[in-house]
């Protein structure tokens, strides 16, 4: 079991990402906001995390930069979660420094594979 935190100011999309991450067998630990999201990657040091792009109080672009300019959690594969697709989004938010990019309304099928696609480059990554 992971632990992933899902980033995510629609409660709806929320609760549908909640619902996936536990079928998949996995921990989720949930924030409405970039500013809480910062924080509770700083508190929980999930294995990896979904980041919604526009919400209140802190956009998810800015906690990502936080987040990738903190020792403690540069490590976490982020994926961004934006409702807006467009022709080149995926290089763009790439481009940014996240891990890696879905496009909401999520393709649950896609959703699945790129979590676990994430889970396993993290451990990977980590030192033995
Ligand atoms: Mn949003």
């Amino acid at each position: 079991m992971r632990k992933i935190l899902i980033v995510e100011d629609n409660d709806k999309n929320l609760s549908l990402f909640k619902l996936i991450v536990e079928s998949m067998g996995h921990e989720p630990v949930t924030a409405s906001d970039g500013k809480e999201g910062v924080r509770m990657a700083k508190d929980n040091l999930p294995d990896l995390i979904l980041m919604d792009i526009q919400m209140p109080i802190m956009d998810g672009i800015s906690a990502l930069k936080i987040l990738k300019a903190d020792e403690a959690t540069k490590h976490i594969p982020v994926i961004a979660l934006t409702s807006y697709a467009m022709k080149g989004d995926r290089e763009r938010f790439l481009g940014l420094g996240f891990d890696g990019y879905m496009s909401k309304p999520i393709d649950t099928e896609s959703f699945i594979i790129t979590v676990k696609r994430l889970l396993e480059r993290r451990s990977q990554d980590e030192p033995i």
